[in-house]
């Protein structure tokens, strides 16, 4: 998701008096990185043979299951040593040449380079290793060993809290969809990931996919909903038709802490865009302030109520945190002359 100036240099919205631009929040919502211990980490054998790197990167993920016992040792020592235990094995009883899948997940919840070169390839998002996990996907497919037997049961919550911010970092990484998801049986006769967690994919699926595109959630506040507060010295009005509901508020300009406030109920921490719609007057004030109460502290953008009222405009893209809070107030507290004006609010999450 990509967030631009665009959004607070458009329309009829001014940026601040001076010239310096206000610090908006312009990172990206992705989600961070899960940590993932690499093969030195957890003491990985070299290779035998020189593995096959490819140019491309790959297309999808599939899951498997170890087939190992449902250990309740949830410790990284015992991670590091699940992943040397299934290395050994693949190189000496299978007679490959390193770990077959690219990572593994403990039910600890620890995540772990399998096949030497996965890692780097997955954070500079290029390239890929040939593995050893699916025939006929191993060019192509991230393959991701979850520690454990689910045939009837399914993986602890550590493990699977941890296996969906890999995969999401998996999919944003190689840009392709939670629908690339698959469990090993989709592609050759076996009973990997077990009856259990084949099941419970399509939720994996889901999860992923909430991560990568966050659920779209917008609200109005006007003049006159709940989330709006003002002192009894903004008079309202009904004198424009370019208003939004059934009036709005206005007030002298006044060097005092006297602002019109909207607050809402946000569903999550993350990035939203503030929209406000005014009535437009020659008789208004030229530089309003809007002082956005973000989680990254205050910020003041200026808007011309002069022109282009009666629709929403964007002040900007702002990171705020879940719940209920003042997201912006209209304040009076400016140079310039002509009322300023309080009508609506609204809030959408990007
Ligand atoms: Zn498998």
């Amino acid at each position: 998701m990509h967030l631009s100036r665009r959004n607070v240099l458009r329309g009829a919205v001014v940026i601040g008096a001076g010239s310096a631009l206000p610090p908006l929040a312009f990172a990206s919502p992705a989600s961070a990185a899960p940590t993932i211990a690499s093969c030195a980490t957890w003491g990985a054998r070299a290779p035998s043979a020189t593995l096959t790197q490819l140019s491309n990167k790959p297309n999808k993920i599939i899951i498997h299951h170890t087939a190992t016992a449902n250990s309740t040792d949830y410790s990284q020592a015992h991670a590091f040593s699940l992943a040397r235990s299934i290395q050994n094995y693949h190189m000496d009883h299978n007679g490959w040449s390193d770990t077959g899948q690219n990572f593994t997940v403990s039910r600890g919840g620890f995540v772990m380079e399998g096949r030497h070169t996965s890692l780097s390839h997955l954070t500079s998002g290029s390239g890929f290793v040939t593995s050893a996990h699916c025939p006929g996907q191993n060019t192509v497919a991230v393959g991701i060993e979850n520690e454990g037997l689910y045939t009837s049961v399914l993986p602890p919550a550590a493990l699977w809290d941890k296996l969906v911010d890999l995969c999401v970092y998996i999919c944003q990484q190689g840009g392709f969809g939670a629908n690339q998801i698959y469990g090993h049986r989709d592609f050759v006769a076996t009973a990997c990931p077990g009856d259990a967690f084949y099941a419970k994919l399509a939720d994996l699926r889901a999860a992923v996919a909430a991560e990568l595109n966050p659920p779209a959630w917008s609200t109005v506040i006007d003049n006159g909903s709940a989330g709006f507060r003002a002192s009894a010295n903004w008079g309202t009005s009904t004198y424009s038709t370019q208003r939004y509901g059934a009036d709005y508020r206005f007030a002298n300009p006044e060097p005092i802490g006297d602002g019109a406030y909207y607050s809402a109920t946000l569903p999550a921490t993350g990035n939203y865009r503030v929209d406000v719609w005014y009535p437009a007057n020659t008789g208004y004030n030229a530089t309003t302030p809007h002082v956005v109460f973000a989680s990254t502290g205050n910020q003041t953008v200026t808007v011309n109520q002069q022109a282009n009222g009666g629709a929403w405009r964007s002040i900007g893209t702002f990171a705020f945190g879940a719940g209920t809070q003042d997201i912006v107030a209209v304040s009076r507290w400016t140079s310039g002359a002509g009322y300023v004006i309080a009508d609506a609010v609204r809030v959408t999450r990007v």
